[in-house]
Order: structure tokens, then C-alpha cells, then sequence
């Protein structure tokens, strides 16, 4: 049995300390990561559930729910809000700020409760599943991901077995090519954060660091501010298709989200449009408008 008590001050007055109490040490330093990417977002959900499914194929759907934050619950968020996400598909979200995106990979982590309707991983509610199975099931690539002092290679393989095929998750990333290019390649110390390098490079770290856990659902949380279009172009490209991922991609780039196989345009809290890009374009509605807006 291994605790963790981390102590961080999280560039502000806050202090927040955070105990985790787990099992083994690989359960353990996986999720100090996550403590560190969500230090001002504290689980507020009963996490009581025990299914640990040895199959899984991360097919995800949100019927009817309907969600207001803790702190304004007058103000409804999500609304009749219904989506579904296939395995070995690409769903993108997209819409104008204050929308609900974020709101929607919130619940999926599981941060918050819907006050109504179902959010259901292989038909079964999110609730019923273990709690660190289900973090290690969903895994969420956000926009500012923290990396620890250390060289490249442990920042990617934390807490994995030696023999993990990091390269092959970090060629998906994009980022083989300027790992390769550092001095000592994969033993580069990547610094006091990953002060050493730039954003965009973090980003693809932090993405090969997701990818070689091999998660049910990969979710990137708005990662285009950091990268560069070819960059994410040709990340998005190698992730497509993943027979065995569902994958969701939230977007303001829409350019590089025409491939999806679905595109679900989010606006007050609700869906108002889903389909191909093409389909969406040939519809002439929000989606056609936010793209018009854009050139
Ligand atoms: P953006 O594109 O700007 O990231 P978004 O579509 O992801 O926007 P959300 O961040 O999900 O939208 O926000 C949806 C609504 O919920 C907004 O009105 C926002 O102000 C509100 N909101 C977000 N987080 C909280 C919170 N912790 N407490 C209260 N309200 C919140």
C-alpha cells in the first residue's frame, strides 16, 4: 500500500493537498499526474463504483443529461444534451466559448454529476465503474499538460513496464522527430516542468504520455492553441482510425477537424448540429457560419 500526499501551490494564493491512497505504485504515480493537470478541480462525486471490466471497447453515449455547476445551479449547462461516441471513431466538438465542451470532458472524467439522464461507457453509467479503472480507461490530453522533472523517456513512461513501446507513442504524437533532434534524444532532462522545452513540445509529451497507455477513450481538450496546424494535422492523422480508441476531440481549429467522422456543433448547452464536415457544410446552418466567420 502506497500514499501520496502532494502539496502544491498552484501559481496563486491556493494551497490544495490532495491524499491518494492506493494500491500499487503504478496506480499510484499514474494518477499524480492527473492530480497535477487538475489541481483546481476537485472530484465531487461518490466514487463508489466497482466495475473493472476486463473488456472494454470504450463505446461512450450522454443521453438526455442535464447538468448545472455546483456553484450556480440555476444556471443550466448541459441541456437534453444527447451524443454518442463510437469506438474507432473521431468525434469533434465544437461551437462557440461558454458552449459546454468542457463541461462534457469534465463529466466524462467524472468531476461532477449530471443532475439528469445517463452518461453510459459500454452501456453502463459511468458511476458503476472503479474509479482509478475509469481514469485509466479515459485518458484527457489537456491544453497546458504539466510534465515532471526527469528526461523525456520518464515523462512518457512513468510508472510502466521497461519494456513499453514509448517510440511508437511518441512517433503517433509527432514528436519522435524533436525528441530525436535533443541532445541525449530520449534522456533529455525536459526540466522543472518542462521548462526546457517549448509548449508545443510539452504537448506532444504529454499526448505520447496518454498514447502508450493505450486508453479505451482518448480525449484532446482543446491542444491546438500549442500546436502548430501541421503538428496537429498530423497527429489527428495518425490517431484517426484506431480500431480500438474512441476518440474526441475538442476544437476551435475546424480546419483540422474536417476528417472526423462526426462533428458535433455544441451551443447553449445543447446539440445543434451533427454530422460529417460535408454534411454540415451542404446543410448551410451554424456549422457553415462558424466556418464562413473564420475566413
Ligand atoms: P470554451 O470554448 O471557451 O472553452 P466551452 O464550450 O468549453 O467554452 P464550458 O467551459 O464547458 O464551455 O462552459 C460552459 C458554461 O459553464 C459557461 O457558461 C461557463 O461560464 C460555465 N462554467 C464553466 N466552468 C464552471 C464552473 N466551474 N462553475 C460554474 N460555471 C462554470
Amino acid at each position: 500500500m502506497v500514499s501520496f500526499i502532494l502539496y502544491q501551490s498552484n501559481f496563486g494564493d491556493n494551497i490544495r493537498t490532495l491524499t491518494y491512497i492506493f494500491g500499487d505504485m503504478l496506480n499510484s504515480v499514474g494518477a499524480a499526474g492527473k492530480v497535477f493537470e487538475y489541481l483546481d478541480r476537485k472530484p465531487q462525486v461518490s466514487t463508489e463504483g466497482e466495475l473493472k471490466p476486463d473488456q472494454l471497447t470504450g463505446h461512450i453515449s450522454f443521453n438526455n443529461v442535464n447538468f448545472a455547476y455546483p456553484a450556480t445551479p440555476n444556471t443550466t449547462v448541459l441541456q437534453d444534451f444527447s451524443v454518442e461516441l463510437k469506438s474507432g471513431q473521431m468525434t469533434a466538438l465544437v461551437g462557440p466559448s461558454g458552449g459546454g465542451k468542457s463541461t462534457c470532458v469534465s463529466l466524462l472524467e467524472r468531476f461532477y454529476e449530471q443532475r439528469n439522464g445517463d452518461i453510459l461507457l459500454d452501456n453502463k453509467p459511468l458511476k458503476s465503474y472503479d474509479h482509478r479503472f475509469l481514469h485509466k480507461q479515459i485518458a484527457v490530453v489537456s491544453q497546458k499538460p504539466v510534465l515532471f522533472s526527469g528526461s523525456v523517456k520518464y515523462n512518457i513512461t512513468y510508472g510502466l513496464a521497461e519494456s513499453v513501446n514509448f517510440q511508437e507513442a511518441a512517433r503517433k504524437a509527432n514528436a519522435h522527430d524533436f525528441i530525436m533532434k535533443l541532445e541525449k534524444g530520449y534522456d533529455t532532462e525536459v526540466g522543472e516542468g518542462g521548462s526546457r522545452l517549448a509548449e508545443s513540445e510539452r504537448q506532444r509529451i504529454a499526448i505520447a504520455r496518454a498514447l502508450v497507455r493505450q486508453p479505451r477513450v482518448l480525449i484532446l481538450d482543446e491542444i491546438t492553441s500549442s500546436l502548430d496546424p501541421d503538428s496537429e494535422n498530423k497527429i489527428l492523422k495518425a490517431l484517426a482510425g484506431c480500431s480500438n480508441q474512441t476518440l474526441l476531440v475538442i476544437a476551435h481549429r475546424l480546419k483540422t477537424i474536417e476528417k472526423a467522422d462526426q462533428i458535433v456543433l455544441i451551443a447553449d448547452g445543447t446539440v445543434q448540429e451533427r454530422g460529417t464536415h460535408q454534411e454540415l457544410m451542404d446543410s448551410r446552418k451554424s456549422y457553415y457560419k462558424l466556418r464562413e466567420n473564420l475566413h
